[in-house]
């Protein structure tokens, strides 16, 4: 049995007041192993995004505890969340967010530069997550000398550089053609598979969700099931997760 590296304590977020209350979050609870690539799935509102931005400490619980490493997360102050989310999580966002006046190596310095990290330790660093990602011949590019599978890998360099215990992305592929999305989730899963980093990712499409080890189906800010791909094909495992979301809503059609 693998290390707990992220355990969910009966979370509930609230929004609104009273007489007009959201129960985005309505009691739920799961377990993270090190080295899973787990899937969070369910029809627009079912509360994907709060969850992970719980977990992110982008937004606070009403009430439970959430676990990293150990750590109650739930119970961080104001000032050391920054930190905390710098030290300890890599994002993966839809757009990637890569600055255009810095080269690659630079974009992918820039969350090291933050941490601190000195400068002498950095160059290293990022040559050896290059390496790892294949993009060492574009490091002294700009953004818009390099393809987007490029981009896209230069964005997970970025994520891992910090060497986080969690990596999170809500709709990675939000924004992608399908090419696009296949090689970035090509990526995601390798950087699972070969460096062992859990993985946690938000998505409504089904396609997406077949990369992961586990999915998670949310409905009505509950824990509706949950799917394990087990030995299953990716695309056995692709008809397995179709089949529930003809029964919760949410998937192929669902734009959001
Ligand atoms: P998903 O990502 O699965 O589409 P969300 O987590 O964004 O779902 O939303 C879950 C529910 O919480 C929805 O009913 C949504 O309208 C509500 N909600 C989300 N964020 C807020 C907010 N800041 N204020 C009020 N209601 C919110
Ligand atoms: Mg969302």
């Amino acid at each position: 049995m693998n290390d707990i590296i992220l355990k969910i304590d009966h979370i509930q977020k609230f929004y609104g007041n009273e007489g007009n209350i959201t129960k985005a979050i309505n009691d739920i609870s799961f377990d993270v192993e090190k080295g899973e690539f787990l899937g969070i799935m369910g029809a627009s509102g079912s509360g994907k995004t709060t969850l992970l931005n719980c977990i992110s400490t982008i937004d606070t619980v009403s009430s439970g505890h959430i676990y990293l490493d150990g750590k109650d997360i739930t119970e961080l102050n104001s000032k050391s969340v920054a930190n905390f989310r710098r030290e300890n999580l890599g994002f993966i966002f839809q757009d990637f967010n890569l600055l255009d006046t810095l080269t690659i190596s630079e974009n992918i310095a820039l969350a090291l530069s933050i941490n601190k990290v000195s400068s002498k330790k950095i160059n290293p660093l990022i040559l050896d997550i290059a390496k790892k990602l294949n993009i060492v011949e574009i490091l002294d590019k700009y953004p818009y000398q390099v393809s987007g599978g490029q981009k896209q890998r230069c964005a997970c360099a970025r994520a891992l550089i910090n060497n986080p215990s969690l990596i999170l992305a809500d709709e990675p592929t939000g924004a992608l053609d399908s090419n696009s999305s296949q090689m970035l989730l090509s990526t995601i899963q390798s950087i699972n598979e070969q460096l062992n980093s859990t993985i946690l990712m938000v998505t409504h499409d089904a396609f997406s969700a077949s990369y992961a080890n586990r999915i998670l189906f949310l409905r009505d800010g509950k824990i509706f099931t949950e799917l394990r791909r087990g030995s299953d094909s990716r695309s056995i495992f692709f008809e397995k997760i179709l089949n529930i979301l003809t029964i919760i809503g949410g998937g192929r059609n669902d734009a959001r």
